[in-house]
């Protein structure tokens, strides 16, 4: 009871028996380690060429949303804090004007 099948990759003809079931390839195919064609890779300028950059749109830019997100950590941070002492200073005019007297005070400055 021979049954031949063409492998795939070595395009020989072998008996059932080399094939694991109903893969298309033969063992020896399987087992060994041959090196698929990398076109692509062994190619990079073509790769570049084939697939060419996505145009960049023109007309005018998306808005900018605010400026929250842009920065460090660190910048962040002290935006963040300046913008609660401003809101501070609007919130309570005159504690503000009082702690300055006094900090302009420590300063040597003249209120
Ligand atoms: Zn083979």
């Amino acid at each position: 009871v021979a049954a031949w099948q063409r492998c795939d990759r070595c395009r020989r003809v072998l008996g059932v028996e080399e094939f694991d079931g109903d893969g298309t390839q033969c063992r020896a195919c399987l087992t060994t380690p041959v090196a698929r064609p990398k076109v692509a890779k062994a190619s990079p300028v073509r790769t570049r060429s084939t697939t060419p950059r996505e145009p960049v749109p023109a007309g005018p830019r998306q808005p900018l949303l605010g400026i929250a997100g842009q920065g460090d950590l660190e910048v962040r941070e002290r935006r963040a804090r300046r913008r609660a002492q401003d809101a501070l200073v609007e919130a309570h005019p005159e504690e503000f004007e009082q702690l300055l007297a006094a900090a302009r005070q420590v300063e040597g400055l003249r209120a």
